[in-house]
């Protein structure tokens, strides 16, 4: 597939894009270089000026940007919209709080006096999806400006539209030319970039085989990466929870961006003494969501992004149906229409080497298991090679503290979905990745973090 705007909800290829020839990153590798140069010595002042000028387009155009997602990977649009005012939220979140981040920090030690500074690294690479197409970019790039890189960005090859207003945004609010540019490349030119001197670091946003195949690239030529890859997150629900908003709460985290999500809840790990009133619960709430026109205002769930996203999908319930997952609801492609639509589905008896025991399923399909206690909850949850977030109801303080302490993710959320939050930080371990984005955590990755020692 080349750099294309194919409406998910029709199928009909809107416009295609050439990519860049080799001449044309080379100049524009130039001018992230020398703009580097400048840009570094510009006053935290200006960068935070510009960064709510950005959030403030973003506000102001907030419908434009929405239609542009809706239309290029079919998310709804009240989500795309609420997800271009979450963009103004990072950039005015960094720029009140990037210079605090960023400010001396003095340490005692033998020396005079001695302090960490933090200073930027220069070109940063970012390669992204396009399933948040503007917060993931947006989440790389607030706190990365902030601390005085510049940024490349090479966005998926199915929202080239979305990439193009992103470098508009950055263009209008006033960060000098060559701070952040878009890339219009496919995946194959990605090595090459990362390998090119002037590129101090990359952060990929994806799936693992593009993780790996980053980090392997960046690995020899000694260059720091961050990764922020699948995730196939337990949503624990034991005795004591607060049924009705754990079942009302699951559909949200099930469903959010069509079930698109890296940290949506995918496996529903629910203790037998009410496993059969969440099931039930579970089942009609799926069954009432209301499938259709993305840009519809009632509309629940769009179109996945890709045929291929859904023809994966589908291959993924059946050959698990076919060892002997039980199908409770939905279960198939939405065929009376064109465009990638898939059924709200719920599976569940899932049995051991299917792909729904291990693999991520990027889509609308709900994984039900039945565990005895909260020990065999904690157990499977963490049979997994992922580990990015993890959701668990419970009223018991003591059930509270075990979930926090042995989850094993990068976040977990008690009595709430998982989330993103510029507030706190973002990111997972084992398979779904390494560093982290927002808050502090997230400004320090792509810093050089300096020793200081004076006598
Ligand atoms: P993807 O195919 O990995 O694409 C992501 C980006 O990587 C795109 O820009 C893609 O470019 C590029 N890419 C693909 N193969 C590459 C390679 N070999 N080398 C370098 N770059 C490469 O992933 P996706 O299908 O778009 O997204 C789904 C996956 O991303 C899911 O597993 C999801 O969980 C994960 N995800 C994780 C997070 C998180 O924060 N942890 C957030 C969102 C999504 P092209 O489009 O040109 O191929």
């Amino acid at each position: 597939m080349g750099i294309a705007t194919i409406n998910p909800a029709t199928g009909e290829t809107l416009q295609t894009f050439e990519a860049l020839t080799d001449t044309e990153i080379e100049t524009k590798l130039a001018l992230a270089q020398s703009s580097f140069k400048q840009y570094r010595q510009t006053p935290m002042q200006k960068r935070a000026d510009w960064l709510n000028a950005a959030a403030e387009i973003l506000e102001s155009d907030r419908e434009r940007f929405g239609k542009i997602m809706t239309l290029e990977m079919g998310k709804t649009l009240k989500s795309a919209i609420a997800e271009v005012e979450k963009c103004a939220l990072v950039c005015r979140f960094y720029a009140e709080r990037a210079p605090e981040f960023l400010a001396d920090v003095p340490a005692q030690t033998d020396a005079s006096h001695s302090f960490v500074r933090y200073q930027p690294l220069g070109v940063i690479l970012a390669v992204m999806p396009w399933n948040f197409p503007f917060w993931q970019v947006f989440r790389f790039a607030a706190p990365a400006l902030m601390a005085g890189n510049v940024g490349l960005l090479k966005h998926a090859s199915n929202v080239p539209q979305c990439a193009l207003a992103l470098e508009e945004i950055f263009h209008k609010a006033g960060f000098p030319e060559g701070v952040f540019q878009t890339l219009l490349v496919g995946a194959d030119k990605v090595a090459a970039i990362v390998t090119d001197e002037r590129v101090k670091a990359a952060t990929l946003t994806g799936s693992e085989p593009a993780g790996m195949s980053l980090a392997a690239t960046a690995g020899k030529q000694i260059k720091k990466t961050v990764l922020e890859l699948g995730g196939s997150d337990p949503y624990i629900v034991l005795e004591s929870a607060d049924l009705d908003a754990a079942i009302a709460t699951a559909v949200s985290a099930r469903m959010l961006n069509n079930g698109q999500s890296c940290i949506a809840a995918k496996r529903f790990i629910v203790v037998d003494a009410i496993a059969d009133q969440f099931e039930k619960g579970l089942i009609e709430k799926f069954e009432a969501l209301k499938i259709g026109d993305p840009m519809h205002p009632e509309t629940d769930i769009g179109p996945l992004a890709t045929p291929s996203l859904l023809k994966d999908l589908d291959w993924q319930v059946q050959e698990s149906a076919k060892l002997g997952a039980k199908v409770l609801t939905g279960g198939q492609p939405l065929s009376d229409r064109p465009g990638n639509f898939y059924l709200p589905t719920i599976l569940t008896d899932i049995p051991a080497g299917s792909p729904a025991e291990a693999e991520e399923f990027f889509g609308p399909v709900a994984l039900l298991f039945r565990v005895p206690d909260i020990n065999a909850a904690i157990a499977l949850a963490n049979a997994s090679p992922f580990g990015l977030g993890a959701s668990a109801w419970t009223q018991v303080e003591a059930e509270r503290d075990r979930l926090i302490e042995e989850l094993e993710a990068g976040a977990v959320f008690i009595n709430g979905m998982v989330k993103s939050d510029p507030r706190l930080p973002f990111g997972g371990i084992k398979r779904s990745g390494y560093g982290r984005e927002l808050s502090k955590e997230g400004i320090h990755e792509f810093v050089n973090i300096k020793t200081v020692w004076v006598k």
